[in-house]
């Protein structure tokens, strides 16, 4: 089957390829996602309007199945700050705390005042770097990217989630929510912040999209 560049998808600040292969054996429309990109097979007679329609409610479908499939815990441990850390007993022990929990809800309730100077800390360090003027920070469940800017509080909020990552994982969140600071948009300009500060940034990106935590 013929794929052919069909359109761009854009969730979260990232864009995705799109490639469609209309075809008369196609029954249905089906829809993939492979390496970042989304694949699309439609029958022929299939209006392109009603593809663009559809696509987005299904393409957010498919990536938030492939979240729930890399989870950063199983029954032997979970990953903190890059390292998997093994239960003992079902504890769990983060700097020096033995931390029992049921759900990762309940797991980020009881980490939280733990690892928040650990965002701070960095924060501060690429502030300083960067020449951005002083941000508050926060850590939260419910954020749409891994990180977010907000001009309004003077905060920036990142998401729970990141705690499982390397802390160069976790930088590359930093310098791009302070590379904000000087570009509100993902132009290239704000990109050549990024290139300055942090040149793999693209490469510890794509571990964070991929769920790879150290
Ligand atoms: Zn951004």
């Amino acid at each position: 089957m013929k794929y052919n560049l069909f359109c761009k998808y854009e969730r979260n600040g990232k864009t995705y390829d799109v490639y469609l292969a209309k075809s008369i054996k196609n029954k249905k429309i089906h829809y993939r996602f492979r390496n970042d990109k989304f694949y699309i097979t439609a029958p022929n007679w299939y209006p392109k309007k009603f593809l663009l329609n559809d696509l987005s409610s299904a393409f957010a479908k498919l990536l938030e199945r492939q979240e729930d499939e890399e989870k950063p815990f199983n029954e032997k441990g979970i990953y903190i700050f890059g390292e998997f850390k093994e239960f003992d007993d079902g504890f769990v022990e983060i700097f020096g705390k033995k931390i029992l929990f049921v759900n990762l809800d309940d797991f980020y309730k009881k980490v939280k005042k733990l690892v928040l100077p650990v965002f701070v800390e960095r924060t501060k360090y690429y502030e300083q770097m960067m020449n951005v003027p002083h941000y508050n920070v926060n850590l939260r469940k419910k954020v749409s990217n891994y990180g977010v800017n907000s001009r309004r509080t003077n905060t920036i909020t990142y998401s729970y989630i990141l705690m499982h990552y390397s802390i160069e994982i976790i930088d590359e969140v930093i310098v791009h929510e302070l590379s904000h600071y000087y570009e509100w948009n993902h132009s290239k300009k704000f990109y050549a912040v990024m290139d300055r500060y942090l040149p793999n940034h693209k490469e510890l990106d794509y571990k964070l999209r991929k769920r790879i935590y150290k």
